[in-house]
């Protein structure tokens, strides 16, 4: 029988990147992964496959909305969706190949099959019962609908169905205003669909920065993107081939319907723990089904820890890899630490929207005393000469001593600049730092530092 140091169940951005700096640590590591390819939801179903159709989408909005003001004249391409599900294919399988490679390079064992824990220090794969000094559960997530709701995967589908439908609808209803919900939603409008957005809420993107989620759906609705906020859900039927979807407006309580062609259920994740054989080994969960851990990643079963979507936190991918490589670290008796104060969370839509740390809303409610400092990107000329001059850069900092307590950016490569914030927050750096930071022109970064200005003297372009 073969034994190995670690055993990691799911090789998504938790667990293959936990593998790989386990591995460079000098430990025997496998990864037990059920699915045909590697990389997890991440890299099969959602971030990788969704940002492909978000740049293809794109590309064909650029060419109908901005290619004439240019001088670049003739007909906007049309669209073969079979050639643009073929193309995000590909990048798939460039991807999941890729993390093959890795394993080899590293020497990590792929156990192909779907994983269970009979007991501590063992794990099973089909008949095969493999002996591990320590186990790492980063078996992800999956959508979780809301009740009374069936999805087919044909006209009511989750993100999963969304990102290979047989063709392109001509209207969608998005039940769900969350980055997936959006990201979805907004390639579909601009492949010609009809999208109207159901929201639960009276706002958009729940957690955001008030102001940037206030503006972030002006500007969705400018592309056509149609929402219907504070509405409850009731029922999705279908029938010859269309749904109808009826919903309940918190306000008044009066019901409505709306039929579409495909219907997006982006109500949010769950995770994924099925078939483990948790409950029998008496691991600890949380009352939102995710696996109870310490701060080291451990749960309340010895050599047991768990990352990723499948604990608390941030369903992110970058999230997952950072937990990955703290475990690796702290399973190699060393100490693995994650900022959780400087995650960055990123919309890939146009605009792009992303944030760091805190919101206003969260500093007044811990009543520290802060203030703002924002910058259009109205006032960027590099913005300005590629049509993304809609959108801003705010960051916040403490009033007395300035450190920077969060940024949020909605505007061009927003989730590009952010990271130019979160280094300066683990840095512990204060606005005026960045503001003494000379940035290239004509960057969208100057956006940035015009912001770090304005929380001191002043922004110079406005
Ligand atoms: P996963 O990536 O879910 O991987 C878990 C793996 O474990 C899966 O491959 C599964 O098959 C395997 N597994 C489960 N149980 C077993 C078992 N018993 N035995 C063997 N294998 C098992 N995040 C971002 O940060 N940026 C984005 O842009 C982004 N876009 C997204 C878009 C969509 C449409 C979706 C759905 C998600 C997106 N996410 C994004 C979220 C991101 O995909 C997840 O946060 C991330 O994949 C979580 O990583 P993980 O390693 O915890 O789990």
């Amino acid at each position: 029988m073969s034994s190995y140091d670690v055993i990691i169940i799911g090789s998504g951005p938790g667990g293959y990147v936990c593998a790989i700096r386990c591995a460079q640590l000098g430990l025997k590591t496998a990864v037990v992964e059920g699915r045909e390819t590697l990389g997890g939801t991440c890299l099969n179903i959602g971030c990788i496959p969704s940002k492909a159709l978000l740049h293809a989408s794109h590309q064909l909005h650029e060419a109908e909305h901005n290619f004439a003001k240019m001088g670049l004249k003739g007909k906007a391409p049309t669209v073969d969706w079979k050639q643009m599900l073929a193309y995000k294919d590909d990048v798939i399988g460039q991807n999941t190949k890729g993390i093959e490679f890795l394993f080899k390079k590293n020497k990590i064992d792929w156990l192909k099959g779907w994983g269970s824990i009979p007991a501590p220090g063992k794990v099973q794969v089909g008949d095969t019962t493999y002996e591990t000094k320590n186990i790492i559960i980063a078996t992800g997530s999956t959508p979780s609908t809301l009740p009374g709701i069936e999805v087919d995967e044909k006209i009511v589908v989750t993100s999963e169905g969304a990102l290979s439908l047989p063709k392109i609808p001509k209207s969608m209803v998005v039940i769900g205003a969350g980055v997936i919900g959006l990201e979805l939603g907004s390639v579909y409008a601009r492949l010609g669909a009809e999208v109207q957005v159901i929201e639960f809420l009276d706002h958009i993107t729940p957690g955001m920065d008030a102001e940037v989620s206030k503006n972030f759906q002006r500007l969705l609705a400018k592309q056509g993107l149609g929402f219907t906020l504070g509405a409850a859900v009731q029922s999705v039927e279908t029938a010859k081939g269309k749904a109808k979807v009826t919903y309940k407006l918190r306000k008044d309580d009066s019901t409505h319907s709306v039929e579409a062609d495909t219907v997006l259920v982006a109500t949010g994740r769950k995770p994924y723990v099925d078939g483990l054989g948790l409950e029998a080994l008496g691991v600890k969960m949380t009352d939102r089904g995710q696996i109870a851990t310490d701060s080291h990643y451990a749960t309340n079963i010895k050599g047991i820890y768990a990352i990723g979507d499948a604990i608390t936190g941030p369903m992110l991918a970058h999230k997952a890899e950072d937990e990955g490589m703290a475990a690796a670290e702290v399973v190699a008796g060393k100490h693995g630490h994650v900022n959780y104060g400087v995650i960055p969370g990123v919309i890939y839509t146009h605009p792009e929207v992303a944030n760091v740390g805190e919101t206003e809303e969260t500093l007044k409610k811990s009543g520290r005393s802060y203030k703002v400092g924002k910058f259009s990107f109205m006032g960027n000329g590099r913005a300005k000469a590629n049509f993304a001059g809609d959108g801003f850069v705010k960051i916040l900092a403490d009033k007395e001593t300035d450190r920077i307590l969060g940024a949020h950016i909605i505007g061009p490569m927003a989730g590009d600049l952010i990271h130019e914030i979160c280094v300066a927050m683990e840095f512990g750096a204060s606005a005026q730092d960045l503001a003494m930071t000379c940035h290239a022109h004509p960057t969208y970064s100057e956006a940035v530092r015009e912001a770090a200005l304005a929380c001191g003297d002043g922004p110079i372009h406005s």
